[in-house]
């Protein structure tokens, strides 16, 4: 197994089964891990057949670092010491990168089939599609079907010759800045969406738009895509709710205003004050 593609999505196994496949299994939306000191862990094939608990949704997710995922809903309560439920936000503390992306990854294929029972269209009861290569719920009567999605969002770094434009969040009590964001409207490109959204979050024009990358967000399906993009016209004004404050900032001014993280809002700040 290379490192090109680390984690391979598949509906059926991959590889054969080893007592150290991953399970990601969840309770009321919380990850059941095992807590060591600071660290949170993954349970894996071993620990599960341990604890002989019953699941239900279990769905393989596909393979990562050749060791095959799977992940599902606990029946039972467990009271055991060394373990702990967390969500995903909690978790993203203790956990590297990958580990949250695959319990991401995990929560979103759960949820979906959890909103994908009964169709859409009649009302009949959905089943899932037994097909190696296709994962769906398909409608009993009308044979509608539903694939797992995710919903883009986009995250944007405005520039403005050496300064970033940061914005206080209403929403969050953290009082810590960051970046535009916002979810994409139906049938909008993502260029559109960042205009709209900075315009309307923050009052002014941007050009110059480029893209940086994408992050899941699983809350609970969403996907960040990236950009950075420059100041072209207008003076900031913002709503008092949604955004309290937001202003252009040198790179002097920054550290100590975000929260640094993986996530892809505290990345682009990062590009800024590092590259650009
Ligand atoms: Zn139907």
């Amino acid at each position: 197994m290379d490192d090109y593609i680390l984690f391979e999505p598949s509906v059926k196994p991959l590889y054969e089964k080893n007592n150290e496949d991953y399970w990601f299994l969840f309770k009321n939306n919380k990850l059941m891990v095992f807590k060591e000191e600071e660290k949170s862990i993954i349970p894996r094939w071993n620990d599960v057949e341990n604890l002989n608990i019953s699941l239900y949704g279990t769905q393989y997710m596909g393979a990562y670092c050749g060791y095959n995922c799977y992940c599902g809903e606990i029946i039972d309560d467990i009271y055991e010491e060394c373990i702990d439920f967390m969500d995903l936000r909690t978790l993203s503390k203790s956990v590297d990168e990958d580990t949250y992306l695959l319990a991401s990854k995990a929560n979103l294929l759960l949820n979906w089939l959890k909103l994908n029972q009964y169709c859409g269209v009649c009302g009949s009861k959905m089943y899932r599609k037994d097909s190696p290569s296709e994962r769906a719920m398909i409608c009993s009567n009308c044979g509608n079907a539903t694939w797992p999605r995710t919903s883009p969002a986009i995250i944007v770094a405005v520039t403005k010759d050496d300064k970033l434009l940061l914005a206080k969040n209403g929403q969050f009590s953290n009082r810590m800045y960051g970046v535009i964001s916002g979810f994409v409207e139906y049938g909008e490109t993502f260029e559109d969406c960042v205009k709209r959204e900075v315009y309307e979050e923050v009052g002014i024009k941007v050009k110059n738009i480029k893209y940086f990358g994408s992050q899941p967000w699983p809350y609970p399906n969403s996907m960040m895509i990236g950009f950075i993009a420059e100041y072209l016209d207008g003076d900031i004004k913002v709503d008092g709710e949604e955004i309290i404050h937001a202003d252009w900032f040198s790179k002097e001014e920054i550290p100590g205003m975000y929260k640094k993280s993986f996530s892809i809002g505290s990345q682009l700040i990062e590009w800024f004050l590092k590259d650009k």
